[in-house]
């Protein structure tokens, strides 16, 4: 076996005493409006300090909790753990934020996933109006009957639901319309070559304009620079999030990154633009 696979079999093997071992960790990273310059958001990413391999990303061992079953209670622990640190933020005089979470697809197909949200909130006592689920495009849009199901008990319950990943799944465009979602997320993998790759432009620049016909707001997630925030703001898209603003920053460290980010120096869109329909003669 190589050093790969060794790790890979000790974290399966360590994965389920995690929890009780207190390993698991949250990061948050910060959503701007792009209009007013203001945070109006962060999302909580979860990390593992795995006391043999150090801190260790969920792409690694997600899988493994999603394929065990373990992703129910650490996504219940993420949910709790998210809920009271924005309760926290905004008794300490922070300016109101939305907390997004991500579910994981097992999650979404729960029957117990209303139950166990409720419980969350009424333990923490959180605005609803203040949490944000994000869910996969494919759990959103070839939903089973339990993820729709779901998804529409949620969002009676006041909570706001956001589809990650937005273009990388296989879609059925016709269930958008009947998904009660609020926000799209564009997909990092098509902002990266904004302003070289004149096809992904189109995609970013489509995904807006569908999402603002559809009266949902749109996110474009992993923006690093200058050049990415220029055209999706003159593409109008609403906000964004990303390594141009902060990469997730643990909970101690995200009040100040969320003070220094109120003097952002955005560019305001003139009130004469616009917000739906695609802007004319707009650079690549
Ligand atoms: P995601 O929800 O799409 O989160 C965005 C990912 O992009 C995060 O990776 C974030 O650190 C990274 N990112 C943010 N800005 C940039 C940027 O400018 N450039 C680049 N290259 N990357 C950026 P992370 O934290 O490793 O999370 C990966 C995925 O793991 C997440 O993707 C999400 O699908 C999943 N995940 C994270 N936390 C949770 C959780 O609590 N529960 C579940 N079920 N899944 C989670
Ligand atoms: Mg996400
Ligand atoms: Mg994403």
């Amino acid at each position: 076996m190589n050093d790969a696979a060794k790790e890979k079999l000790t974290m399966e093997r360590d994965l389920p005493r995690a929890l009780a071992r207190s390993e698991f960790t949250l990061r948050y990273q910060p959503q701007l409006d792009i209009r007013s310059g203001s945070v109006v958001g962060v999302e909580a990413l979860l990390r593992w300090i795995h006391p043999e391999f150090g801190l260790v990303k969920p792409a690694q061992f997600i899988p493994a909790a999603e394929q065990s079953g373990l992703i129910e209670a650490i996504g219940e622990w993420v949910l709790s753990t998210a809920c009271v640190q924005a309760c926290i933020w905004q008794g300490s005089g922070l300016p109101e934020m939305t907390i997004a979470v991500n579910l994981s697809v097992r999650q979404c197909l729960n029957p117990r996933l209303y139950d166990m949200v409720a419980r969350v909130l009424s333990d923490t006592g959180i605005d609803p109006q203040r949490l944000e689920l994000e869910i996969t495009e494919s759990v959103a849009m070839n939903s089973a009957e339990a993820a729709v199901a779901n998804i529409r008990d949620l969002k009676a319950m006041g909570i706001r639901l956001s589809i990650d990943d937005f273009g990388t799944g296989y879609s059925a465009l016709s269930q958008l319309k009947c998904c009660p979602v609020s926000k799209l997320k564009i997909d990092q993998s098509f902002v990266r070559n904004l302003g070289f790759d004149a096809t992904d432009a189109a995609i970013v620049r489509a995904i807006i304009f569908l999402g603002h016909s559809l009266e949902m707001a749109v996110i474009a997630e992993g923006v690093e620079t200058d050049r990415q925030l220029a055209l999706l703001t003159a593409y109008g898209c609403d906000e964004i999030q990303g390594y141009l603003l902060a990469p997730p920053a643990a909970a101690g460290d995200t009040p100040e990154l969320i003070r220094r980010l109120r003097i952002y120096p955005i560019a305001v869109r003139k009130p004469s633009e616009k917000r739906n329909g695609l802007p004319t003669a707009v650079p690549l």
